[in-house]
């Protein structure tokens, strides 16, 4: 997700109980300005058994300095239609399609899963829809995406929104592949799912998992939550074995080793803020306490967002 996503800003709106907000600044980027689509290259990588991941690079996303995360699509393409995991930013929608062309010549794509609410995971929705791509969803997730983008805006289209909801694991079969669909209760969001290619042994972990530049995100105005966060990673690491490849929502493909570090990570830091606030620390003092110092070294950035989120989770 972005931190300047209209649906992430939406519901920040709502909970502060101001009714929908004004419209954001959802197409700006760092700085401000708009980010710059057209520079972005989406570049498909095999990842195991014929499971393949579309991942956009461009001066105004990550890795670049200071660039802004963007999802990560998942593809298994094959005689009976693609099956795609996420669906990338709106304006990339030719890109992602022209990039699915190269990997299945005749561009059939069949179903599309989302992982969650953020914009660089569904907003291409509308445009996977008039393509005739059935769209599936947790039912959380089909209502936050149902709701105006902004305040007096136009409902989105029927088009965009999924047609099939999931609220327990769902398998298809298709390709050759068994994927399943696994709703994960209240991580990163409401509406999580993460996907699972078994015979691939790949795992797609949807943004409760991370491997960028960034502390993990609990979402809570999009009903994310600590206690789903550390449930949905212990999820992850049982399910993989030491050969699974797992593909987070950002960063690069890791095993299961990394997600164990990032729940210890978060268990650490947790049991920190606990102490400060068990102390009578407000926010403001347990943010200048320095609780991810250690962890600010190996590279994540901002953690005023994680150690916010973990004080207003642990002083309910
Ligand atoms: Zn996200």
């Amino acid at each position: 997700m972005t931190f300047s996503n209209t649906r992430l800003f939406c519901a920040m709106m709502l909970v502060a109980g101001l009714g929908l907000p004004v419209a954001p600044a959802s197409a700006q980027g760092p700085g401000g300005a708009a980010p710059d689509y057209s520079k972005v290259e989406i570049k498909a990588e095999k990842i195991a058994g014929n499971v393949y991941t579309l991942r956009a690079f461009g001066p105004d996303f990550y890795p670049s300095p200071n660039g802004r995360p963007s999802g990560t699509i998942g593809v298994l393409p094959g005689p009976e239609g693609v099956f795609m995991v996420d669906a990338q930013f709106a304006p990339l929608t030719d890109k992602v399609v022209a990039a699915i062309k190269q990997i299945q010549p005749d561009g059939r794509i069949r179903f599309l899963v989302n992982t969650h609410v953020h914009a660089d995971h569904t907003s291409g929705d509308e445009n996977f829809g008039k393509l005739g791509v059935t769209l599936i969803a947790r039912e959380n997730l089909r209502k936050r995406l149902a709701l105006p983008a902004r305040e007096g805006g136009p409902l989105p289209a029927a088009v965009g929104l999924p047609m099939m909801t999931v609220e327990g694991p769902m398998t298809f079969r298709m390709n050759g592949e068994e994927v399943r669909i696994i709703p994960i209760q209240r991580a990163h969001t409401d509406g999580d799912v993460i996907v699972q290619f078994v015979k691939a042994d790949v795992i797609m972990t949807s943004d409760l998992f991370r491997a960028d530049n960034a502390y993990p995100n609990m979402d809570l105005a999009n009903g994310g939550s600590l206690a789903g966060m550390l449930e949905g990673l212990n999820i992850v690491a049982d399910m993989a074995s030491p050969r699974t490849t797992i593909v987070p929502g950002h960063g690069p493909n890791v095993t299961w080793q990394a997600v164990a570090a990032q729940r210890n990570m978060i268990v650490t830091v947790r049991d920190r803020v606990a102490a400060l606030i068990k102390d009578k620390k407000t926010q403001e003092q347990v943010l200048a306490a320095g609780v991810t110092a250690d962890f600010d070294k190996t590279g994540l950035q901002n953690p005023a967002r994680f150690v916010t989120q973990l004080f207003q989770e642990l002083s309910k």
